[in-house]
């Protein structure tokens, strides 16, 4: 065999791995680049999942979306783009196709919650002259990342005569910000040194540093905490017992950077998963309207960072709901057999965030089956814990698809395995959708340092992620 036919050979049956930026013409890189500038402003507009959920709905607003509500009590049902949100806290947009929805949707689904510290729902009090907050972390966090950090409040109060307040206080560069704080290298030593990070790091250590001046007499007790609500009821008019329903997240005061002398990369918090919402967004709204055909959905859940509980999360009934409403604006049954065949019929990208292989982590991947930064959108077949259990595990015939359509688009893909065997796990909202029958597969980019203030994604693969979305919207015919 001559050195031609070898080569001949290898290119014919050798799988290759493509970098993005290897691939792109110079017309496209500057695509890449400006579609990451929109991204980030999208991050930094969206730190929490109501504000998320506020920015998808007023994205789609501008492109002529309406709420689906007003159309199922009005007379006339004409639109074909429409949204739903619920809760404040879960989104859904909709393209409605030529075809009648009971032949099945094109559904993208990711989730707009991330990790962070909730304020509890008693969380005032002093310590040491030093006004704290107590906070219970949502999500899985690595609770030492949380220290010594500047830290941004977003919520709601919901005070005694029902009426929201809504706070923000922390993304001015004029504002104060929050901070747990850590304890000195040079005291560290004894307490910490020789035990294990569990114990060093404790939940109930999580508390926020709110404030030093006191209110009132000498003499009298708690002055500094009773200064913190003087304060609060000035501002806002909130007491102390309005805490209770509350929902307050400290997240990353910081705005999203570009990181490295080629600003290749993105540093933010909460890029998992709203690198996945921003890409499906986009995805859809830029979906070309040729490509008309099948019905294309966008899901935004909450939740998912706490197992997607609640009713805001994909274990709920919102999916069935929206699309029983998409039935009747559509003018077909909207029975239960018709519902659950449309559910049937339908695909499913379950987007979310994979693990990029680290350069100083390796050995907890297993490097034929790793993803990579900078290789493109990543399908996960199968994710779970210890023999891919909680896992969706998608079927090769979908898996096939996904990537027939990736590669007739010259999508630049790669995959991915979250860990090697037994290393640890995860999960995503894959099984809770795959449980109405429809073929679902994780698919969406790999990014570092997942789960810590500062998401480390590679601007190639959020542009490819966002062509893969807008591709699988456009060509997914069945
Ligand atoms: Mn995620
Ligand atoms: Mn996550």
């Amino acid at each position: 065999m001559n050195k031609a036919q070898l080569k001949k050979i290898k290119n014919t049956i050798l799988k290759k791995e493509t970098l993005v930026f290897d691939k792109l013409n110079k017309s496209q890189k500057t695509q890449l680049f400006k579609f990451n500038e929109s991204y980030k402003d999208f991050l930094n507009q969206s730190k929490t999942e109501k504000k998320a959920a506020l920015q998808i709905v007023q994205m789609a607003k501008a492109e002529g979306f309406v709420d689906i509500e007003t159309l199922l009590t009005k007379q006339s049902k004409q639109a074909n783009k429409v949204y739903k949100i619920f809760q404040g806290r879960c989104v859904a947009l909709a393209v409605l196709g030529k075809e009648p929805l009971l032949s099945g949707a094109n559904i993208i689904a990711s989730h707009i919650d991330s990790p962070r510290l909730d304020l509890k729902q008693n969380p005032i009090y002093e310590d040491l002259s030093m006004g704290l907050m107590k906070t219970h972390y949502y999500g899985g966090i690595r609770k030492y990342h949380w220290l010594a950090l500047p830290l941004a409040l977003h919520g709601t109060i919901i005070t005694s005569d029902n009426k929201p307040i809504d706070i923000t206080i922390g993304e001015d560069p004029d504002d104060p910000v929050f901070t747990v704080t850590d304890l000195l290298p040079h005291l560290a030593g004894k307490t910490q040194a020789n035990k294990k990070i569990s114990e060093v790091f404790q939940g109930e250590k999580l508390n926020l540093l709110s404030g030093s001046i006191p209110l009132g007499e000498e003499k009298e007790k708690d002055r500094i905490k009773l200064h913190l609500l003087n304060l609060l009821f000035e501002k806002y008019g909130v007491t102390e017992e309005d805490f209770i329903s509350a929902e307050i997240e400290a997240v990353p005061a910081s705005k999203a950077r570009d990181i490295g002398f080629d600003r290749s990369l993105i540093g933010s918090y909460g890029q998992d998963d709203r690198i996945c919402v921003y890409t499906s967004l986009m995805a859809l709204l830029d979906r070309h309207d040729k490509y008309r055909q099948r019905t294309s959905i966008a899901l935004f859940f909450d939740k998912e960072e706490i197992g997607s509980e609640g009713s805001s999360g994909a274990k709920s009934n919102f999916l069935e709901d929206l699309i029983s409403d998409l039935l009747y604006i559509n003018g077909q049954d909207t029975d239960n057999r018709t519902l659950r065949k449309t559910l049937i019929n339908s695909s499913c990208l379950s987007a979310d965030v994979n693990a990029a292989m680290d350069p100083d982590y390796k050995d907890v991947h297993e490097a034929l089956n790793a993803a990579k930064l900078g290789f493109g959108i990543c399908m996960t077949k199968f994710t779970g814990v210890a023999g891919k259990s909680g896992s969706n595990d998608a079927t090769a015939e979908f898996v096939g698809k996904i990537r027939q359509i990736f590669n007739e688009n010259k999508i630049v893909w790669q995959t991915g395995e979250l860990g090697k065997i037994d290393q640890g796990g995860g999960g995503t909202v894959a099984k809770f959708l795959a449980k109405f029958g429809m073929n679902v597969l994780d698919c969406g980019p790999a990014i570092l340092s997942m789960h810590s203030p500062f998401e480390i994604s590679s601007k190639a693969d959020v542009y490819m992620t966002y062509l893969g979305y807008k591709a699988f919207y456009e060509k997914n015919n069945s």
